[in-house]
């Protein structure tokens, strides 16, 4: 199993609170381990929740990042196991 650093920022997880998850963004967004990628489907079909997803310059895994709705907390997560190529 690959460690990647991308899946050292934070274990995959929902938040706490609405800062818990604005702080978050912010550390993705500053971390430049990231590039953006386009939301090819949103978290449970619906579009209503901001979400962004971000592609890891290194391994190319793509994280989901997802604004809580309470009582939904929000999620940060791997969408799929990378493509192979
Ligand atoms: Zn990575």
């Amino acid at each position: 199993m690959i460690t990647c650093r991308c899946s050292q920022l934070r274990v995959a997880s929902s938040f706490s609170s609405f800062p818990d998850y604005d702080t978050h963004k912010k550390v993705v967004l500053d971390s430049e381990l990231f590039d953006d990628e386009p939301v090819a489907q949103h978290y449970g079909g619906v579009g209503g929740l901001a979400e962004n997803w971000f592609k890891c310059k290194t391994c190319g895994e793509v994280w989901r990042l997802v604004e809580p709705d309470p009582p939904f907390k929000g999620m940060w997560c791997p969408v799929a196991p990378p493509a192979s190529v």
